[in-house]
């Protein structure tokens, strides 16, 4: 059964509601990822067809700016020209070779010329499969089994890491997920996000036995949630003490909070880095790397195995190349402005009907909590009223801003949200902010 648009959400959506029942009935809940499917806030997921600049528009001929930015990657905008010229341009000589090419060096050049702690990088097609293959190459190097991971932080659908994931499985509040077995989770140990005691004794309680931690660099997908000073050096000390490798998830952070992702920020050197998103400019390219010493355990050059038909795709890394040399320090400005407008307009819409809220931030990452307290935690952030955020999403959606479908998730801008886009953000914040403030609990 479909989710069907009524209300209280006023804007009927025909043609996206009659390709969600096409879709539902051929791929499981009518979606390819769980959350594009709008069970978090209800009503009907808008199909879109096409995408220009900071706009979407859907099935039915509605144009939206865009907030979601395809979860991070389209830092440029939708169908930035220098972009699809590249792709074009790759696309002209074939789509995949099986062998090695020069994109695939070029774009691992950039990324170590960009990013100082890796030392070598492994193309991977998504961001789960480069933490996947992070994990592996941690117990190869290390020898050890357990991983420590934070509740909250989210690193894609590896079976060990769903443990108190975040993104989907907070917007679903999924216990641990069916089909991953005890065998599979019992080597994960999971840690409140921001406790650094919590990470001390469990290196304490599990001697010689901690292969690695995996944290997002500063996450987003329990909504924003930025370490706390210090947070992210810990980690890294205490891994440094106990023969344990600390792995730093920057897929959603990576070349999107600066030129050299969240490193450029805290400057905390990882063992090991996971990347996707921007570095794929919209195409499914991703990857794994950090000190040579370790990613020299990878086959061939070691024993480590992991591979991929797809990996180092000539169209995705001619896409991922052209973006990143477009993201200089002054797109990155230019991007940090207008998430600071756009975080301006929200706090001063929210605050002039006396809603409760918190706007938390990453660099141009940002997210809205309906709490009045700091979020530091998974605990923290499941406490907010979401029924809010539901009526607020509904309202903005209605008058042309697609938001994030679900309150624990980062809303990202890119450099083509201009003042037009802005402008339209602003003329739809009184309305939702009113409908937050009346909302009430189901
Ligand atoms: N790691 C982080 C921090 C992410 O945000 C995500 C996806 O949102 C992943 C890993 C998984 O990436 P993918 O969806 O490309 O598998």
């Amino acid at each position: 059964m479909s989710v069907k648009s009524e209300p209280p959400y006023p804007y009927d959506a025909p043609a996206s509601q009659a390709l969600f029942d096409r879709a539902e009935a051929v791929t499981p809940g009518g979606v390819n990822s769980p959350v594009r499917a709008f069970r978090a806030v209800g009503g009907t997921p808008r199909f879109m067809v096409s995408g220009t600049g900071p706009y979407l528009t859907d099935a039915d001929g509605r144009e939206y700016v865009d907030l979601v930015c395809s979860w991070g990657p389209m830092i440029l905008g939708h169908a930035h020209p220098e972009v699809i010229a590249a792709v074009q341009a790759a696309v002209a000589h074939g789509t995949s070779f099986g062998t090695p090419g020069e994109g695939e060096v070029a774009l691992a050049e950039e990324m170590v010329a960009r990013v100082a702690p890796l030392e070598q990088v492994r193309l991977v097609s998504s961001g789960t499969e480069a933490t996947m293959s992070a994990i592996r190459l941690a117990r190869g190097f290390t020898g050890r089994t357990k991983v420590i991971k934070f509740a909250g932080c989210y690193h894609g659908h590896v079976d060990a890491l769903l443990a108190a994931a975040g993104s989907g499985v907070a917007t679903f509040a999924l216990p641990d997920t069916p089909g991953v077995t005890g065998a599979q989770a019992g080597d994960t140990i999971v840690l409140p996000y921001n406790d650094l005691e919590a990470v001390q004794a469990a290196f304490h309680a599990h001697p010689g036995d901690i292969a690695c931690v995996i944290t997002e660099a500063s996450p987003g997908n329990m909504g924003v949630v930025p370490p706390l000073p210090g947070f992210n050096q810990g980690l890294k000390d205490a891994c440094a003490r106990n023969g344990a490798l600390y792995i730093s998830d920057e897929v959603m952070t990576g070349f999107r909070t600066s030129r050299a992702g969240w490193f450029g920020i805290d400057g905390v050197v990882p063992d090991l880095m996971t990347f996707g998103k921007v570095m794929g400019g919209g195409f499914p390219a991703a990857a794994f790397g950090g000190r040579a010493d370790v990613m020299g355990h990878l086959a061939p050059a070691g024993p480590v195995y992991q591979a991929g038909t797809l990996s180092g795709n000539p169209v995705a890394t001619a896409a991922g190349l052209a973006q990143l040399r477009l993201l200089d320090e002054r797109a990155y400005d230019t991007v940090d402005a207008v998430s600071a407008r756009i975080q301006g307009l929200v706090a001063e819409a929210l605050s002039k009907e006396g809603v409760a809220h918190q706007i938390q931030t990453a660099s141009n990452m940002f997210s809205v909590f309906f709490t009045s307290r700091e979020v530091r935690t998974y605990e923290d952030a499941r406490g907010q009223e979401s029924f809010r955020y539901n009526a607020f999403f509904h309202s903005l959606l209605a008058n042309g801003v697609y938001l994030p479908p679900s309150s624990f998730e980062s809303w990202f801008v890119s450099t083509a949200h201009d003042d037009r886009a802005v402008q339209r953000i602003a003329d739809a914040l009184p309305a939702a902010a009113r409908a937050a403030a009346e909302a009430t609990a189901a």
